[in-house]
């Protein structure tokens, strides 16, 4: 009797998906990972009883079109590459397009997402592999993921797992490995309302070595030594603070953490010197090398990559960390201890662009140019944010404070460039009190406000004279600079300028709540037409419009 039989393909997809998601952790390193690959700035991750009841990862990146939505839980669905040739050039850390497959096959799925230029988003829900439901949804760009009930139809599984509080323990530990492998995001985890880790970019790869291991930021060496197609960054504690385990070796290829004995074992023993039998450092290795040189598709989870040339990889590694044992040697121009202190913003300018890379997204989804001739009126107010227009035959929602916020940050920016902001002298200086954390940011910021048209005189801590400021910012301007300077918000020296011209028009455009006129409203209108612009600094659509055409469709009376 012949005995071989093929499985059903949902017993098939249970058991592919237990290789990659073994436990709340995985599901965590997949979600994360593709928040990265997304370009995502912020990405949070919740967890609840230790993810078996839910876990839920929110970032900001580019999100999905719908089309993509309804396919991304599909097994082999992916964006990351095309053919066979592109697995030697991998540059995201997926490209398998089986972790949301695999997820979905073994819990209750729900995705939420907007495409950055998309004006609606979408949100699926897929049940044991099953799509139950679709649905257009008005959201902020970027995307949620939600696993609900983690194993619910792997009972074998699930009774693998350890206790909530293990499972918890383990996201932490794995929640950090991840802010080592893209220190360019913002990371937190809230283990159910409460927040336990919080990783800014800010911090980078020696401010969050520091934090994990105790040790101050000048406790650390920083190297970077290029060698051929290698370029292998170091940071490394001083041997007066040897740890009795490795359990802050952190070793990264191609901003990937992998667990690498081989790369290890080079590496202590080049540190031999320092740090023998028994000590180990705290340390990071990042590795980078050009995609062809490194086979990152060799194990499930992604833990383990092979290089082409292993021998000089392991004996590059073990040459610099060697050198980094002797007193100042020639190699690579030493740092000095200030430079020690700088944040490792651990982007270096890599010769491959970084593993950020994603296929460029597809066309923006858009509705129909809105910008056809026709009389355009506007109808009437609708709630508090918007304002209904007809232009030609379509209906336009209209939010009008975004409007208003593109239009002054376009002036500016224009203004800016031109290098014609002009400035506006107040008669009598209009006087600054400040928090102590408002007035560290203005001197900080004072060349750059200068540079806006902002005079500011400084009388005491906390206290300054606004004498001039942006004409365009017209009466709005000293709340404008107040509000800026009494918020947060995260210090990127690039895209700062920028950053605070959308604050600046955000502060400066009308709120919520305050009413305009109808010739107003259409002159915002005319003039947004005029430059076709479609969304706000933030990124959020500034209109939606429905044509005559979707009415007849919406209505059954298709032509
Ligand atoms: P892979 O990451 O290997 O491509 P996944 O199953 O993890 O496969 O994801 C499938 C696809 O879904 C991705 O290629 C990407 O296009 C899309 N996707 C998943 N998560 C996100 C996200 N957070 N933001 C944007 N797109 C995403
Ligand atoms: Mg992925």
């Amino acid at each position: 009797m012949p005995k071989i039989k093929l499985l059903p393909e949902n017993v098939a997809r249970k058991i592919a998906a237990g290789e990659v998601i073994e436990r709340p952790a995985s599901v965590v390193k997949e979600l994360c990972e593709n928040a990265f690959d997304a370009g995502a700035k912020n990405v949070s991750v919740e967890l609840w009883d230790g993810g078996l009841s839910l876990i839920r990862v929110r970032d900001d990146g580019r999100g999905m079109e719908l089309e993509d939505l309804k396919l991304c839980y599909l097994p082999h669905a992916t964006s990351k590459i095309r053919s066979e040739d592109d697995l030697l050039k991998i540059s995201t850390w997926g490209f398998r397009g089986e972790a949301l497959a695999s997820i979905a096959a073994v819990s209750e799925l729900i995705i939420s997402s907007r495409a950055k230029e998309a004006l609606i988003g979408g949100r699926i829900r897929v049940k044991h592999g099953k799509l139950l439901s679709f649905a257009e949804k008005g959201l902020p760009p970027g995307t949620t993921v939600e696993v609900l009930n983690l194993f619910e139809n792997v009972p074998a599984r699930r009774a693998f797992l350890k206790s909530p509080r293990a499972e918890a323990s383990k996201v932490s530990e794995l929640v950090r490995l991840l802010a080592f492998e893209n220190p360019r995001a913002n990371l937190t985890l809230s283990l159910g309302e409460r927040e336990t880790f919080r990783y800014e970019a800010a911090e980078g790869r020696l401010g969050l070595l520091a934090k994990s291991s105790g040790l101050k930021k000048e406790a650390f060496l920083v190297e970077e030594f290029e060698e051929g197609p290698y370029r292998l960054q170091v940071i490394l504690s001083r041997k007066e603070h040897p740890f009795p385990t490795g359990r802050h070796l952190y070793l990264l290829v191609n901003d990937r953490i992998v667990k690498d004995r081989l790369l290890t074992g080079a590496a202590l023993e080049g540190l031999r010197p320092l740090f023998p039998r028994g000590h180990y450092p705290a340390l990071v290795l990042a590795l980078y090398l050009p995609p062809e040189l490194v086979d990152v598709n060799v194990h499930p989870a992604k833990w383990e990559v092979r290089f082409r040339e292993e021998k000089a990889v392991f004996s590059l590694v073990r040459k610099c960390l060697e050198a980094m044992t002797r007193p100042k040697v020639v190699l690579p121009p030493q740092k000095t201890e200030e430079e020690d202190d700088l944040p490792l913003e651990a982007e270096p300018e890599a010769p491959w662009e970084g593993p950020v890379k994603v296929a460029e997204p597809g066309p923006a989804y858009q509705t129909r140019p809105l910008w056809e001739a026709g009389e355009v009126l506007a109808l009437a107010p609708l709630g508090e944010e918007f304002y209904l227009l007809k232009d030609g035959e379509a209906v336009i929602f209209f939010d009008f404070h975004a409007a208003q916020e593109r239009l002054l940050f376009e002036d500016l920016k224009e203004a800016f460039k031109a290098g014609k902001l002009k400035k506006q002298r107040f008669l009598t200086p209009e006087p600054l009190i400040l928090s102590a954390e408002a007035f560290a940011r203005l001197e900080e910021a004072l060349p750059r406000l200068e540079g806006l048209g902002f005079e500011i005189e400084i009388l005491a801590p906390g206290e300054a004279f606004l004498r001039a400021a942006p004409a365009v910012l017209a009466e709005t301007a000293r709340e404008a600079l107040l509000a800026l300077l009494e918020e947060n918000h995260p210090k990127e020296p690039e895209g700062l300028l920028e950053e605070t011209l959308a604050r600046l028009a955000c502060r400066a455009a009308k709120k919520r709540g305050d009413k305009v006129s109808p010739p107003e409203v259409k002159e915002l209108y005319r003039r947004l037409k005029e430059k076709d612009l479609s969304h706000c600094p933030h990124g959020r659509p500034i209109y939606w419009s429905v044509s005559l055409e979707e009415v007849r469709r919406r209505l059954g009376r298709k032509l």
